[in-house]
C-alpha cells in the first residue's frame, strides 16, 4: 500500500500517518520528495482500513500498487524524479546530464587533464573509478582511497561533480565523502547488503543494470534503495550479455522508453561498457538521447592506448568535442537541452 500525502502536506500530518501506521503495527517508510512525499506501508495490509488512512488530514490518496516495485513504480509518482546534485547540477530534468571521464582514476596528470577537457566540453559530473571490480584478479584494482582524494580535489578545483564505484559497505563513509554520486556497477547490482547500506544514506545512487538481469529485477534492486529511505536513485542500462561477441555486451535501448513507462527515475545510457568499442560510442550516444535517456555516462581519457583500465573502449577527449558539438541539434530536436 502507498499513502500519497497532498502537496505540501504539513510536518505534522506526515507525523500523524506514520504514527497510525506503526500502531496497525506495518511499516512506514516515507520518502520526503521536494513538493509531495509518499509514504510505503511494509507488511500484511489486509485487515487494515484505508478509508480511515485516507481521511487523515494531508492524506490525497491510498493506492495499492500492482507492480512488484512500488517505491519505483510510475504509478505511485507521476511526475520525473530530478536528482539534484547541488550547484545547480541536476539529473533528470530537461537537461541531459553527461557524465564522462576514465574508467579509472590513475594519475593527477591524467585526471587533470580530463578535468579542464571536460569542463571545456560543458560536462558538469566527472567518472572515476578507485575501487575497480575486475573479471580477473590480475587486472588493475584502482588506486583506492588515494584515487578517490585525487577524484575529488581535481574535481573540486575545475568545479565538476563526480561520480565513483563503491563496491563494499566498509567503503560507506570514506567513498560518501569523497564522491558527489555513488555507482553501483553491474556486478554489484544484487548485493543487497550494498544497496541496504546506500539506500540508508541521502546521496545519490546510480545503479547499473546486472548484465544478465531483468528489467523486473533491475527496479526491484532500486527498490531495495528506496526502501530504506533513499530516493535519489538513477537507473543505467549498460548493456547485456547476449550470443553475440563482436560488441563486449549488447545495449537494450528499448530500456530507455520503458523504464519511463514503468518507473519515474532518470535512466542513464553507458554507451562504452555496452559496447566496448570507441566507434560506436558516438552514435549510440546519439541513439540513447532519441529514446529518451536523461544522461549519458561515457569512459573518456587523455591516451586510450595507455590506460590501466579499458583503454580498448574509450574515446579521446577530441572525439568527445566533437560529439558534444553533434549532440547539440539532435538534443534540441527531441526538446531537451545539453
Ligand atoms: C564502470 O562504469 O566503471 C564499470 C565497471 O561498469 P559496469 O559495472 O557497467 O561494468
Ligand atoms: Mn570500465
Amino acid at each position: 500500500m502507498i499513502i500519497v500525502m497532498k502537496k505540501f502536506a504539513e510536518n505534522t500530518q506526515i507525523e500523524r500517518v506514520l504514527e497510525t501506521v506503526n500502531k496497525l503495527d506495518l511499516k512506514p517508510v516515507p520518502l520526503y520528495g521536494t513538493e509531495r512525499t509518499v509514504i510505503a506501508v511494509i507488511g500484511d495490509e489486509r485487515p487494515v482500513d484505508q478509508h480511515h488512512i485516507s481521511s487523515l488530514p494531508g492524506v490525497d490518496k491510498v493506492m495499492s500498487i500492482l507492480d512488484p516495485f512500488k517505491l519505483a513504480s510510475r504509478d505511485t509518482k507521476h511526475e520525473d524524479t530530478i536528482v539534484d546534485l547541488g550547484d545547480g547540477v541536476t539529473v533528470g530534468g530537461k537537461k541531459i546530464a553527461m557524465m564522462a571521464g576514465p574508467c579509472a582514476v590513475e594519475s593527477e596528470t591524467q585526471m587533470e587533464s580530463i578535468a579542464s577537457e571536460m569542463k571545456k566540453a560543458g560536462v558538469q559530473i566527472m567518472r572515476g573509478g578507485a575501487y575497480k571490480p575486475r573479471t580477473s584478479p590480475y587486472s588493475f584494482e584502482g588506486l583506492g582511497s588515494d584515487g578517490l582524494e585525487l577524484l575529488s580535489s581535481v574535481a573540486k578545483r575545475h568545479g565538476l561533480k563526480t561520480i565513483t564505484e563503491i563496491v563494499d559497505i566498509r567503503d560507506i563513509d570514506i567513498v560518501g565523502k569523497h564522491t558527489d554520486i555513488f555507482q553501483i556497477g553491474t556486478r554489484n547490482m544484487q548485493n543487497f547488503n550494498l544497496l541496504k547500506e546506500v539506500g540508508k544514506t541521502q546521496k545519490p545512487v546510480l545503479l547499473k543494470r546486472g548484465m544478465s538481469a531483468t528489467i523486473k529485477e533491475f527496479l526491484l534492486a532500486a527498490e531495495h534503495i528506496m526502501m530504506n529511505g533513499n530516493s535519489k536513485v538513477m537507473l543505467c542500462e549498460r548493456g547485456i550479455r547476449t550470443f553475440e561477441t563482436e560488441t563486449r555486451n549488447t545495449l537494450a535501448l528499448a530500456t530507455v522508453p520503458l523504464i519511463k513507462e514503468l518507473s519515474h527515475l532518470p535512466i542513464i545510457v553507458d554507451p562504452s561498457h555496452s559496447t566496448g568499442k570507441p566507434t560506436l560510442v558516438s552514435p549510440m550516444t546519439k541513439a540513447a538521447i532519441a529514446a529518451g535517456a536523461d544522461g549519458i555516462l561515457v569512459d573518456v581519457h587523455p591516451n586510450p592506448q595507455e590506460a590501466l583500465c579499458d583503454g580498448d573502449q574509450a574515446i579521446k577527449p577530441e572525439t568527445f568535442h566533437k560529439l558534444m558539438e553533434e549532440l547539440k541539434p539532435l538534443t534540441e530536436a527531441v526538446g531537451r537541452l545539453l
